[in-house]
């Protein structure tokens, strides 16, 4: 929606008033929320970013629409709170001062665990919460006193603590486990942060021939290397090919080593052979096989991805070159049956996107299904929503699939776990604050666990921890569970469902009442932002541009639920010039209003006044409906609309004379009294969304006003609601439409006069009767007559609206000879146009492979042509009547 853009010199500067007014919400403390304060609490806690982080547009998104939350919720009287803070974010942070260092030339096992962790938060004071800065360019209406960090003292001991209830209910437990395990960044990973690529491999068909010297089986395989540490072949018991030879003994190639033929239920008969190889060290499902059938377990490959000492003559090779020495060695011995090409899906690690080993180690777990049922209640019974609720089903499917979660990250930086090894007899205690001895043999020499937990574990708790807890503080009672997460879908597993878990185990309640998922923003054509296509946009450079206001309008404008969001500069662009339209309706309203002008409306108005105040109350009731069922778009919409049409464009127009110096002074006085009623309304109903431009406006306005962040919102008023006055209106307003386009289409210039006959029942004109004056006016008409039932309009350009016909006599307005050769031009030229559109939209090869949004435009584009034909036509027609 772009509009024309008005005139440069009176535009709006946006930087000085941002920087203004932000300064004085800070000073005036309005965004402190104090829980002594009245009012139904109202809380939000900022999805944390990375402390590493910097404003992306996913960022600018999710913070405006909370800004718009907050704002809203303080102006209608709640006691708001919007608690700000950043994530220490482990791997993310310890691998951006790790580079740092590799750039001096130490690495962090030269510098050592302590001094490591001290650099990085050197690196976090001098570096780290750029971004919270840059929040502060979008307006956001934090309490800046309440800001948190995971790594707090705070937060840090609710870690601990949450940490050892969940150890001493038996929701955390250690044990040997497969994990993915990143051998570049040398530690676990949760399933979540393993993505899946397909790649090109190859199946191997590789022969264990049996122990006794008989023929064997074939396994099949994509990874040969891991066969030196199996332990087993098996078989579906089921699987007729095989049953008499289950329980015999084969040798494993190139180790030599005797194994069994074991017969398994996971074995899946159509997979290859319908034999496979059992890795209990290396392969998630073989580790469960193992569990099973108590299989030793051989680990060869290390936790840099090298072969081991356990891999015989290839101990010490790269996993990989081992991969190609395995099948050279097995063609060799002649036991390599075959190889065929064969596609799978490779993890890898999404740092750094090494393909992910699993491994089987030793690990720290929460035990999540007793957590996770609650939390799946939580949601059937509504006490959450998720909105759009179309997630609802995802989250289902999700938690109730869960897996127990690895939390234990080999990382130094991040919350070390709060377990202590006893060096003497090897018990281990789990404590809030260190054990000075050990529980069971006295020994002083406890040495706390070197693992730290998953970044998630911290942010999981951040709804409560950020409040104080697990101490009862005035903030968790006031404003605990919070009333809506706003985030997008790609961390609802990572992080809303862990919110829900831990704040139902550790607080009984779940921690919001609505999870409002928004979606992505992308480009103009629709492609997700990403720096190797080039088409990352930045925030900070679109709001330097067109200005904040402008650029929180467009993303409140394209959120519709469900729907990605395409940014692109004419959007901006377009609504910078909405902001500049409301900047001039302010500078308007500024020359007609003082200190004399009543702030109160009286009793009896004039329809327009009636009109607008209508108009004006339905609007209110739309914009809150938007922001209270999180429809911003329909919300931004209805403000929009009214703004520039209704209010700037027609009513502005309409009150002119009432304003000026000839009109009656009580007149006068009565209409700059609603003048400055609407547009005060007008401001603090755009307040949430434009906070900055509609701050600066107030202040414009007369008196003592205070800020307009700490004003009510505007409620509607029945007793202004008149359905019957804007019937009356809309059509008043579409008879003066219909004479404009007469205008346009003819060609009259526009200092010409018209002459107006308006055409039908004499009740049916009575309004318009009543009302000729704007209609004279808006129109650029002359005069206004009005004519019977039965006159016939010969050479008049005409237009219906409702009941009435709206004739507009042309003698004397236009040369007709030259506007019947304008309009024949007009016709031959699309005609041409029409002709080669539909000649592409007959090529059946070009539809079938065209994109479809092409494909789209272009049927739009030959409707449009045949309409505007159509009207040229007609136009045509009439002029012709007049030539000679
Ligand atoms: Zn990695
Ligand atoms: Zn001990």
């Amino acid at each position: 929606m772009k509009e024309k853009e008005p005139e440069k010199d009176k535009a709006y500067d946006p930087s000085a008033a941002e920087e203004r007014w932000y300064a004085a919400w800070l000073s005036a403390g309005v965004f402190h929320a104090d829980p002594a304060r009245p009012g139904e609490a109202y809380s939000i806690v900022i999805p944390p970013p990375n402390v590493t982080g910097s404003l992306h547009m996913g960022h600018a998104l999710n913070i405006t629409l909370q800004d718009v939350l907050i704002r809203y919720a303080r102006m209608n009287g709640r006691n708001a709170l919007w608690l700000p803070g950043t994530d220490h974010a482990g791997i993310a942070t310890q691998n951006v001062v790790e580079r740092e260092l590799s750039r001096e030339g130490v690495s962090r096992q030269a510098l050592g665990r302590d001094a490591f962790i001290a650099r990085v938060w050197k690196w976090k004071e001098e570096s780290g919460g750029t971004i919270l800065r840059q929040l502060k360019r979008l307006g956001a209406a934090c309490d800046w006193d309440r800001e948190r960090f995971t790594m707090d003292e705070g937060l840090s001991r609710a870690v601990r603590e949450a940490f050892v209830r969940l150890y001493r209910k038996g929701l955390i437990y250690r044990g040997r486990y497969i994990i993915n395990w990143c051998p570049r960044c040398h530690t676990a990973l949760s399933d979540l942060e393993v993505s899946y690529e397909e790649k090109k491999g190859a199946l191997w068909h590789i022969r264990y021939p049996e122990l006794s010297g008989g023929e064997g089986v074939v396994v099949a395989t994509t990874r040969p290397e891991t066969m030196l540490g199996d332990t087993a072949v098996a078989v579906n018991p089921k699987d007729e090919r095989y049953a008499e030879r289950i329980g015999s003994t084969l040798r494993l190639p190139l180790m030599n080593r005797p194994i069994p033929l074991i017969a398994d239920a996971m074995v899946d008969r159509e997979f290859g052979t319908g034999a496979v190889k059992i890795t209990p060290a290396h392969d998630p499902n073989d580790f469960e096989v193992g569990k099973r059938h108590e299989l030793p377990s051989v680990r060869v490959i290390d936790g840099s991805g090298k072969m081991t000492s356990d891999a015989g003559a290839f101990a010490g090779m790269d996993r990989f070159d081992c991969r190609e020495a395995v099948v050279a060695k097995l063609a060799e011995e002649g036991l390599l049956v075959r190889e065929e090409p064969y596609l799978h899906n490779v993890g890898h690690c999404y740092r750094c996107r090494t393909v992910v080993e699993p491994a089987e180690s030793m690990q720290w777990f929460v035990k999540t299904k007793p957590l996770a049922e609650p939390a799946i209640r939580a949601v059937r019974n509504g006490e959450t929503r998720i909105v759009p609720a179309q997630w609802e089903k995802t989250y289902f499917e999700w938690m109730e699939n869960i897996r127990d979660w690895c939390i234990s990250r080999q990382i130094w930086w991040g919350h070390r776990i709060p377990a202590y090894h006893c060096a003497a007899c090897g018990k281990t205690m789990v404590e809030i604050d260190p054990p000075a001895n050990c529980a069971s043999c006295g020994s002083a020499d406890m040495r706390q666990e070197e693992d730290v937990l998953d970044t998630w574990f911290s942010s999981g708790l951040w709804p409560f921890s950020t409040m104080g807890w697990p101490e009862e503080t005035p903030e968790l009672a006031r404003y605990y569970p919070t009333a809506a997460l706003v985030t997008g879908f790609d961390i609802l597993f990572f992080w809303v469902a862990r919110m829900m878990m831990m704040g139902i185990e550790f607080t009984g309640k779940a921690p919001f009442r609505d999870v409002v998922i928004h979606a992505l923003v992308r480009d103009a054509r629709g492609e997700k932002m990403s720096k190797t296509r080039g088409n990352v946009i930045d925030p900070l450079e679109v709001i330097g541009r067109f200005g904040t206001d402008a650029f929180r309008f467009t993303l409140v404008a394209l959120a519709a639920q469900g729907r990605d969001i395409r940014m692109s500069d004419d959007r901006v662009e377009g609504y910078r010039n909405f902001m500049n339209k409301l900047f001039q309706a302010g500078r308007f309203v500024g020359m007609h209003v003082d200190g004399e002008t009543p702030t109160e409306l009286p009793p009896a108005l004039p329809v327009v006044d009636r009109w607008i105040l209508s108009r004006l109350q339905r609007v209110v009731d739309e914009v809150r409906r938007g922001v209270e069922e999180f429809r911003f778009n329909e919300a931004g919409s209805a403000f929009y609309q009214f703004v520039w049409h209704e209010f700037c464009d027609w009513y502005l127009e309409m009150i002119k004379p009432t304003l000026s110096p000839d009109a009656m002074t009580g007149d006068r006085m009565r209409q700059r009294a609603v003048l400055l009623q609407v547009y005060e309304t007008l401001l603090a109903l755009g307040h949430p969304f434009i906070p900055f431009i509609t701050e600066e406006l107030w202040h414009t306005l007369p008196g003592d006003r205070g800020l307009l962040y700490d004003r009510p919102f505007p409620a509607s008023d029945a007793a202004w609601s008149d359905v019957d006055v804007e019937d009356d209106m809309a059509h008043l307003m579409e008879v003066i439409r219909s004479v404009r386009n007469i205008r346009s289409e003819l060609n009259i210039p526009p200092a010409k006069k018209v002459e107006i006959r308006l055409k039908g029942q004499p009740g049916e004109l009575a309004f318009l009767r009543d009302h000729e004056e704007i209609v004279r006016r808006l129109s650029r008409a002359g005069g206004v007559a009005y004519a019977d039932p039965d006159y016939i309009p010969v050479g008049d350009a005409t237009a219906v609206v409702n009941d009435i016909e709206v004739c507009v006599p042309l003698a004397g307005l236009i040369d007709f000879d030259q506007e019947a050769k304008r309009l024949r031009k007009e016709i031959e030229k699309g005609n041409a146009e029409l002709l080669r559109v539909a000649g592409q939209l007959g090529n059946a090869r070009f539809t079938a492979n065209a994109p479809a949004d092409i494909v789209d435009a272009l049927r739009d584009r030959e409707a449009a042509l045949g309409q505007k034909l159509g009207k040229l036509g007609k136009n045509l027609e009439l002029v012709s009547r007049y030539l000679s």
